[in-house]
Order: C-alpha cells, then structure tokens, then sequence
C-alpha cells in the first residue's frame, strides 16, 4: 500500500521505518522547504503545485503534524482517504473547539476564557485570578506548540497583561487557570477503521520550559481506576470523531488524583516514543495499521521503559549505547540550540534498575536536565 504523509519530519521518518515491513511505501509532502524523514520519497511543494502527483503517488493520507491548513486536508479528501479526518484536524489546531469538545464530552479541563481584545484579556485574568486565587496560563488559541506563544501571570497588574497582549496578542487567545498538578501523563489509543479501540499505559511526562524531555511507562504506582478514568475520556473522543488512527490526550493529575485535560494531538506523540521499544506494536505501527484497514496490534507494555529526548547537541554514542538497555533514534538532524535531534529508549527489567540507567544517561548527554519522576521519593 502506498501512504502519503503530509509533512515530512522525525514524526513521519519513524511512520516510514514501522510500515516498510507492512509492505508499505512512502511520499511525503513538504511544504516547508526543509524535509528531514529522508526515507521514501519527498516532494518538495512551497508553491503548491505538486498536489495531484502527491495524490497519484498515494493510495491513502495522514500527516505528521497538525499545523496544516484544514482545507489542504478537506481537498484531498475529495480524492483519496485522510486519516484521521479534517474535522478530526481542525478541532485539534484549535484550542477553542478542543476545549468546547472536552466539555461537551465531560472530559473535566481547566477553567478557560477565549479573548481577542486588551480589554477581554484583562477581564479573563481578573475574573480567573480571583476565582481560583491561582495564576492563569495564557496561550495562542492556533499554532503554538512546545510552550511557544505562551505566558503565565500571577496576578492582574494591567502593565504585564498588556505586555503579554504585545508579546503574543493581538489574535485569538486562551486564558486557563493554573492547574497545580502533581505530574503530567498522557495516553495514546489507536482506532481502526473497524472501530476497534487499543489503548497503550498511560506515560508521565516531565517538561523543561515546555519541551519534553522524558517519558516513563507504565507507571510504577498507577492506580488502576486512573487508567480506566483516562481510556474512558479518549474512548469518548474517538468514537465522537469517529477517529481513525492514533489519538494522544495530554493530562494533568492533580494531587487530589483527579485528572483535567490539558490538549490533544491527532497523531502519533513524542510521548509514545517509548512504544518502539518497550512495547509489543509501536504507536507507529499501530497508526499505519490502522490508516491502512489492518488489525490492530497489541498495546501491552513488555517492560518498564524510559524516552529520553536528545536536544540540541546528540552526545557520544560510543558511550551512550554502553549503558545497558539502550536504544538510540537519531533523526539524522543537524546540532542547533533547542532542537530535537533524537531520543532514545532505556528499558529495564525494574523500575529501580531504569531509574539508575536514566541517571547514567543523563550525565552523559549534554545541556540534559535531572529527570524527576512523581514516584521517586526525595531522599
Ligand atoms: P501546552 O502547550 O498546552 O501543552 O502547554 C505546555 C506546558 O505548559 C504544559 O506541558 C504544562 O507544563 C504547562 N501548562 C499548560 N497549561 C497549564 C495550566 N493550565 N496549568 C499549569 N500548567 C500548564
């Protein structure tokens, strides 16, 4: 079967290597001018010309990101099948009708005002700050992503929320009330075209200014009921977008163990990286299969793993790879302050024995910071 993968980054690289034993075959479009899957084949399309030989190189489409115009997605659909949907796309892209989705669904989310104007801003963070007696998160309502377009505030002082109106206003906002979580998690599911449902353990995911920089699955002291709680809430979301593919939900657990939803991702995750090796299908494997009308493969952990980002400079592989249960993705990217060059997978056959090669990992990879965990406790 021959995929067409809008987009054509690490994202769509990893896609490439899971489905070429499927017997799958690959083209990607760019329309970035800077490809790097580097595997199958590129069109390379700024001036959007190169559509239709895309689509008669393809029997059917996904994409890797989610910053794609929704009617490029909505026109090929007139053509061939995209998986997941536009509509699946365009409520992804949008904070605002992610949120508006949550709450219709009863997928608990923190509190939140959309605002386009100085003066809506500023009524938004008087009215949150006061009601939760908590700082507010404010965001851009489309395209930002990794803590990009983003601000918090302590309080309501006119000249920092009419800063943040010049730093990232002047369109659509979010403003969130601050959710004091003990960690973050997220789950992925995978839907088939049959409708059938597999959901992968549920990853705590720690971020350094935004960016991710490990995941940890399963979780050594997760409550079986937050599982089922978490299933329940992406179940509600596939089956209302009659979603075909892999889905991530991102979450915050609050210390009273509640879960809120943070945003949702209609593609395959950095935080489900883990999957390639410390599961019994990948997310990658399992988002083709889907995309391409096969059976669904098994989610079920194999052992405790940990992902660990490899940003802006790559490290010593020599030494890297010494560290038991090692296993290295590179993306065959250039080294550049904050960019995601790679990650790699560590598993182990406890959750004490990964504790320890994370640590020996992270001393061996520059500029990475100490990982924490909300199951470790501090000595
Ligand atoms: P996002 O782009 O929405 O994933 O936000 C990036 C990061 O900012 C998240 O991973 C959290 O660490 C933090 N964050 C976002 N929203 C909130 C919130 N409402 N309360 C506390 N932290 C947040």
């Amino acid at each position: 079967m021959r995929i067409g993968i809008l987009g054509a980054g690490q994202l769509g690289q990893m896609l490439a290597l899971a489905g070429y034993p499927l017997g799958q075959r690959f083209t990607f479009l760019d329309t970035t001018g800077n490809p790097s899957a580097d595997i199958g084949q590129t069109l390379v399309d700024k001036n959007n010309t190169r559509l239709t030989e895309f689509l008669n190189q393809v029997d059917v489409v996904s994409y890797e990101f989610e910053h794609l115009p929704v009617a490029l997605v909505s026109e090929i659909e007139q053509h061939k099948p995209v998986y997941p949907s536009s509509r699946a796309l365009q409520i992804c892209q949008n904070r605002g009708l992610e949120k508006a989705l949550f709450t219709q669904l009863a997928i608990p989310t923190p509190e939140y005002h959309l605002v386009n104007s100085l003066e809506t801003l500023q009524q938004a963070v008087t009215d949150l700050t006061t009601k939760h007696q908590k700082p507010v998160v404010i965001k851009t309502v489309t395209e930002g992503y990794d803590g990009k377009g983003q601000a918090v505030l302590k309080n309501d002082a006119k000249d920092e929320v009419a800063d943040v109106w010049q730093r990232i206003g002047n369109r659509e906002l979010i403003v969130e009330a601050f959710i004091d979580f003990v960690r973050e998690v997220s789950i992925i599911a995978v839907r088939s075209q049959a409708g059938e449902v597999r959901f992968y353990p549920m990853a705590e995911n720690h971020h350094v200014d935004g960016i991710l920089r490990y995941s940890f699955a399963p979780l050594p002291n997760l409550n079986p009921q937050l599982q089922e709680q978490a299933e329940g809430y992406i179940q509600a979301l596939l089956n209302e977008l009659d979603y075909v593919g892999v889905l991530t939900l991102e979450l915050f657990q609050q210390e009273n163990g509640q879960l809120m939803a943070n945003e949702m991702a209609p593609r395959v995750h950095n935080s489900g990286h883990w999957t390639q090796n410390g599961s019994v299908t990948s997310q990658f494997e399992n988002h083709l299969r889907a995309v391409a009308g096969l059976p669904l493969g098994s989610t079920t952990a194999t052992s405790p793993t940990c992902m660990v980002n490899i940003i802006g400079r790559a490290g010593d592989a020599q030494a890297l790879l010494k560290v038991k249960g090692c296993h290295l993705h590179l993306y065959g990217k250039e080294e550049r302050a904050g960019r995601k060059l790679g990650h790699l997978n560590l598993v182990a056959e406890t959750t004490s024995e990964l504790l320890a090669q994370v640590n020996q990992v992270t001393k061996l990879l520059p500029d990475a910071p100490a990982a924490k965990f909300s199951f470790v406790t501090k000595d």
